[in-house]
């Protein structure tokens, strides 16, 4: 007999559930690519990009039409610092599970960096690699080279303002995405949700829906927050601490 402390035990439980669940699925937060160095937005540290910066003036509509260089300026910062950022070994552990869908709010590509194929990545706050025109009526969207991202500028095709291709406060998310998110989670035995505080609405509807069709929730996130009150499981750990021994030996998938 030997000693199980409760974080064994909780380990063990969400094995359990993983090893008993056909179909499982992904939905992480900044909280998986805090290991990578990326800061995150809510929690209580003082680089939260929250608590430095105020997110309508420089993530909304409003905030890019009174001042659009100075939004620019601040996106191209960030972009500077996911330049030189790595998955770490919780994105890599996601990518060792090849059929599991990844719904995630972050808007990085660390998870295709680790190995996951694109089109099973679900970005539901769109993607910082990318440009895309301020008019909504307008398609036209350029890849940005992370390392030297072009500075404010007009769309070629209709002559609006380009902007970073992510949801902003007030917009809404990419509908196909968002609805094929939904439906993914109608239909879960399990939703492993990683670190995200889960409260930037609609995204964190998400955990309430697969509940309300059977699913069970493990969470991991090394604080409390809203996602663990709705946990079956809550490993308070980080995911780069955890990941790799919760997903061992699994070959997890979110398919019929
Ligand atoms: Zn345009």
């Amino acid at each position: 007999m030997r000693f199980e402390s409760s974080r064994d035990r909780r380990l063990r439980a969400a094995r359990e559930i993983l090893s008993s669940s056909r179909r499982v699925a992904a939905f992480s937060g900044a909280g998986l690519s805090a290991d990578s160095g990326l800061a995150t937005f809510r929690d209580p540290d003082p680089d939260a990009l929250w608590s430095r910066f105020d997110p309508i003036e420089l993530a909304s509509a409003e905030g890019f039409a009174a001042n659009p260089q100075r939004v620019i300026d601040w996106y191209n910062w960030r972009r500077g610092n996911y330049a030189s950022v790595h998955p770490n070994a919780a994105h890599r552990a996601l990518a060792g599970q090849q059929r599991m869908i990844q719904i995630t709010q972050n808007v990085d590509h660390l998870l295709e960096q680790a190995g996951v194929a694109p089109q099973r990545v679900y970005h539901l706050h769109g993607s910082i690699l990318q440009d895309r025109c301020h008019n909504s009526a307008c398609v036209h969207r350029e890849q940005v080279d992370l390392e030297k991202p072009p500075g404010l500028r007009a769309c070629p095709r209709c002559g609006d303002r380009l902007r970073p291709a992510v949801v902003w406060f007030g917009e809404n998310l990419p509908q196909e995405t968002w609805a094929l998110a939904r439906r993914l989670c109608t239909a879960l035995d399990c939703l492993l949700v990683i670190g995200t505080s889960a409260t930037v609405y609609p995204a964190a509807g998400l955990i309430a829906l697969a509940r309300q069709h059977g699913s069970r929730v493990i969470v991991v996130d090394p604080n409390p927050g809203a996602a663990s009150g709705a946990a079956d499981v809550h490993l308070d750990r980080s995911a780069a601490d955890i990941l790799p021994a919760l997903l061992d030996g699994f070959d997890l998938g979110s398919g019929p």
